[in-house]
C-alpha cells in the first residue's frame, strides 16, 4: 500500500511504500510527515488540485509544528 508524504518546505508531494523514514526528493529533508490521503484520493486528484492540497498541508504544519502527521481540513 502506498502512502503520501509531504515536505513541510517545499510542498513536494512523494508517494512511498510505507517505511520509517522516507526523504524529500527535491531538497532531502528527512523523515517527512505521512497525509491522510490515500493512494486512491491522491490518483484523482488533477495536479492543480495535487498542488493546493500541498500548500495548504505544508502551511498547517509549519504552523503547528505538526511532524507526524498532517491534518485534514
Ligand atoms: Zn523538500
Amino acid at each position: 500500500m502506498m502512502k503520501l508524504y509531504i515536505c513541510p518546505d517545499c510542498q513536494e508531494l512523494r508517494l512511498a511504500s510505507r517505511r520509517a523514514e522516507v526523504a524529500c526528493p527535491r531538497c532531502g529533508k528527512q523523515k517527512l510527515p505521512l497525509t491522510r490521503l490515500t493512494f486512491l484520493e491522491y490518483s484523482e486528484m488533477s495536479d492543480e488540485k495535487r498542488q493546493e492540497y500541498a500548500r495548504i498541508q505544508a502551511k498547517k504544519i509549519k504552523k503547528k509544528g505538526v511532524r507526524e502527521e498532517a491534518e485534514d481540513d
